[in-house]
This record gives C-alpha cells, structure tokens and sequence, in this order.
C-alpha cells in the first residue's frame, strides 16, 4: 500500500530510489573495506606465522598477540641522536622497542654511546681501532679521535681489511680498540692476544659480546660446524660459542684488568637499554 502511494508521488519516489541506491553504493563500499580488511588481516597472520616459526602452525590468536605485543608504547631517548618518543620493533625473532627510528641505533648502540658520553672510553682516545665498525658509531668516533681507523676481514667500506686473529698491524700502534659482538665470532684467545700486542702499554680494549650471565661456564663445543648446527647451539649461524661469566677470566688471562658497564635501573628504562648488557673496559696490563 505504502509503495503504490509513493508510485503516485513521483518526486517522493526517485527520492527514495536514490536514496536505495545509496544504501547499496554505503553497503557496497563498507563491504569492500571489510575485504580490504580482511586481506590486510590475512597478510598481518602471515607475516606473524612467519615470525614465528616460518610456516602456519600458530593459531591466529597468537600470531595477533605477537603483533600486538610490538606496537610501540612508551617514550624513550636515544643518546646517540637525541630523539625522543617511541622507538620501533626490530630484529627476528622481533625486539619491541629497540631501533631508534631517528639514527637507526639498537640497544647495544645506545648502551656504548651512553657509556662513552658518561667515562669518555671512546672519545678520549687518540689512536682507535674499530672492529666490525657500526657505521653509526664510526661516524661520531671519526669526528673525536685523532686517528680512527676502521677494520673488517671482509668489508670492502672497512678503512683497512684486517684478520683479528692475525693483524698486519705493529706492536703498540693503537690506544684503543673497540670490537663489539665480534669476539663470539673468532678464535678469541687469538684475538685477545693480538688485540693485546697492537694495543700501547695502558691502551684498553672496549668490547662487547651476547653474555649469559647465569652460566658460569662458556658453552663451546669445535665439533659444532655447520651453520644450522651452530644456529641451535650457539644462537647464531657465525657464533662460535655462548658466553658465559667467564667471560672476565678469558680476557684477564689475555693480560687485560677488567672494568664493566651495565645497562640497568632508570637509564635502561630511559635510554632503552637490555637489562644486564655489559660494556666492558678492559685495560692491558
Ligand atoms: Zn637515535
């Protein structure tokens, strides 16, 4: 009845029949956001399933949570670049909160910036020697030092190729060395010995390495080879061995006293530092 009264209001009619088409238009693109949605949803659960353990086999409520769990939340500051506000996820298995999206520094990049800007342990020296050098370190320690050079076995932008193990390098020519998350890489007793006689009387190694300080005993094992292997045993296809708190007994036997930095209290929080990590100072004897 309704209907056949509007058929006789025509202009009541087309406006109905707009506003019909209208709703379908409304409903269709609410439709199309939906799917959109869903596909973007769909490649978010991939992505997570990814994270997680390269193939489907987390139910999706998981691999949300784990999406979820890396949204940025809290302000920090970054002490290399100054930038203050939410650092980014970085790394897999994922890291929440660890990249500065300013300078691109990780933790163990703040921690060592932080540590030289309080004792001077970098910026001091006068003649250095970076490892494996991060270029975002390099770039501030190039403008402080008198003399930096940089060294890599393999890396063409490196200052100079150079094998830790064997350096072409004259006794006593640096004051200072800085290798961080290098030392689980090589023969380290090698290392710590050339480092040791490339350094001047009083120079000091500053070195960095993933440590677990609750096992008393480095964890290494010659027979583990193979990538994969060394992957599951070590964490890492190229480590050699897990530290352990012995970590010190290594580097004093090598001749060097020990001094040691940790990320902890308020400036871990600030900074966005790992809880534990260690700078260590280590001065040749
Ligand atoms: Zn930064």
């Amino acid at each position: 009845m309704v209907e056949r009264n509007f058929e006789r209001l025509p202009l009541l009619s087309g406006v109905l029949r707009t506003t019909a088409a209208a709703a379908r238009n409304a409903r269709g693109r609410a439709a199309a956001k939906a799917i959109a949605a869903v596909r973007r949803g769909k490649r978010r659960l991939r992505l997570a399933r990814y994270l997680v353990s390269g193939e489907a086999c987390v139910d999706d409520d998981y691999a949300l949570s784990i999406l979820a769990s890396l949204e940025p939340r809290h302000d920090h500051v970054c002490p290399l670049c100054g930038f203050a506000g939410r650092f980014l996820p970085f790394g897999l298995p994922p890291r929440p909160e660890a990249r500065c999206p300013c300078c691109g520094a990780l933790e163990r990049h703040r921690l060592l910036a932080y540590v030289d800007r309080s004792h001077g342990i970098l910026r001091e020296a006068k003649a250095l020697l970076h490892f494996a050098p991060e270029p975002l370190i390099a770039t501030t320690l190039r403008q402080s030092c008198l003399l930096y050079v940089s060294a890599d076995i393999a890396d063409p932008t490196a200052d100079i190729q150079l094998d830790i193990e064997n350096m072409d390098v004259p006794d006593g020519t640096f004051d200072t060395v800085l290798c961080s998350h290098v030392l689980e890489h090589v023969d380290d007793r090698r290392a710590l010995a050339e480092i040791r006689r490339v350094l001047m009387p009083g120079g000091r190694l500053v070195a960095m390495v993933p440590l677990a300080e609750g096992c008393r005993r480095t964890y290494e094992d010659p027979q583990v080879r193979d990538p994969g292997t060394r992957e599951l045993h070590f964490g890492q296809k190229d480590h050699v061995r897990r530290y352990g708190a012995d970590f010190r007994d290594r580097v004093r036997d090598a001749g060097f006293a020990l001094r040691e930095f940790t990320g902890e209290g308020a400036d871990a929080i600030r900074f966005g530092f790992t809880f534990g990590e260690k700078v260590f100072v280590c001065e040749k004897t």
